[in-house]
């Protein structure tokens, strides 16, 4: 099948950026992330994608894709925005964390630009989007916060044509780009991966605090839309403990009233001897997270009735019934309960989209788009 869309001619891949500055003994600092490189002419910094050129910091992977997709919002995941809508999904390379557990190593650890294969500008994603009949364009598979000018030009071509679009990131990212970063984002999943600073520095080389900066910045200083994933994995992150406090923290400092999912872990990149999280072990969290009060608790990659099920904050009735990613049952009544009549936590359309679990790769070519 293959659809014809207009051509935009070619995208320079490198392009100029800010949050950077120059030190005393002359190397540059980034300034976009809480690594903050120091680069020498030449050098890239932890991301790949971001590089000293010709005296200045630029990004190097404008308008390159690691590939594009049409998902279903809800394996961002999303189960309060837009839920059954399709998403035109798309990433670059590299990543500004070093997680030993990386889900998508191939594309975040990639030093090969030539993992960037598909070339695509700002109006021919936008235009994409709109054929495919998505409801909004994600940045993912990577962390987008090191593609920021490319994020934010994709972005600003969207609202033009009322598309949203939504960012799944681990919102390690400094305050001045956050503003920006955050402003043109409408639905975010944050991906809390422990909550634990010894975590953070040993499996994935950061720190936890400036992610909880996000978290709070985002329910406190602005409308975006988020939700938070935190992957469980055996023997690292999956204490009663650790969940018991995570899920205090999600209630005191955001509110009860932000999703959160456990997802399970599969053995993948720097650590295949760790076993996969079993289906119990998620239930327990999801079972501590919600007697902390947390009102949505999903779990996820695993298939349980209870825990892709939505339900009512007021008087538990039931809203949403999915099974992975499909969406069985809607009780929703223009976002409110049936029974009591509470309005859910969300952004919700009268009734949920009809893309079901499908998920359809796309190839942008100089002349149109091949699906398959
Ligand atoms: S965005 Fe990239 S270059 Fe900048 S500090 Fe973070 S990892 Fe380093």
């Amino acid at each position: 099948m293959r659809m014809v869309l207009a051509m935009r001619g070619s995208v320079d891949s490198t392009v100029a950026t800010r949050y950077w500055r120059r030190l005393e003994d002359g190397r540059l600092l980034c300034e976009l992330c809480p690594r903050a490189c120091k680069l020498g002419e030449g050098q890239r910094g932890l991301c790949f994608v971001r590089a000293r050129q010709d005296d200045a910091i630029v990004l190097t992977s404008y308008g390159r894709s690691s590939g594009f997709s049409v998902d279903p919002i809800e394996k961002k995941p999303l189960n309060h925005f837009l839920p059954g809508t399709p998403v035109l999904s798309f990433g670059t390379a590299g990543c500004n964390l070093t997680c030993k557990f990386c889900q998508n190593w191939d594309i975040s650890k990639s030093r090969q630009m030539d993992t960037l294969a598909d070339t695509a500008g700002p109006e021919q994603i936008v235009q994409a989007a709109e054929r495919l009949g998505c409801a909004s364009v994600a940045f993912t598979y990577n962390d987008p916060v090191i593609f920021l000018e490319y994020a934010r030009d994709v972005a600003a071509a969207c609202k033009e044509r009322g598309i949203r679009t939504v960012a799944v990131t681990a919102g390690y990212i400094n305050p001045e780009p956050r503003a920006e970063f955050f402003s043109f984002i409408d639905a975010a999943n944050i991906d809390l991966k422990a909550f634990d600073e010894g975590f953070y520095r040993r499996i994935a080389g950061g720190r936890l605090q400036p992610v909880l900066d996000t978290l709070r910045y985002l329910r406190h200083e602005t409308d975006v839309w988020f939700e938070i994933t935190n992957l469980v994995i055996p023997g690292h992150n999956d204490s009663e403990d650790e969940h018991r406090r995570m899920s205090a923290w999600i209630v005191e400092e955001l509110g009860p009233d932000i999703p959160l999912h456990f997802s399970a872990f599969h053995p993948n990149y720097k650590m295949r001897d760790v076993p996969p999280t079993s289906r119990a072990t998620l239930r327990r969290a999801r079972n501590i997270a919600v007697q902390q009060g947390v009102h949505h608790v999903y779990t996820g990659n695993v298939h349980d009735r209870e825990g892709d099920t939505s339900f009512c904050a007021g008087c538990g009735t039931v809203l949403i019934v999915r099974d992975w990613y499909e969406i069985l049952e809607w009780h929703l009544r223009d976002g409110c309960c049936p029974t009591c009549g509470m309005r859910c936590a969300g952004v919700f359309e009268s009734g949920p989209g009809s893309w079901g679990a499908r998920r359809l790769s796309v190839k942008m070519t100089p002349n149109g788009i091949a699906l398959s």
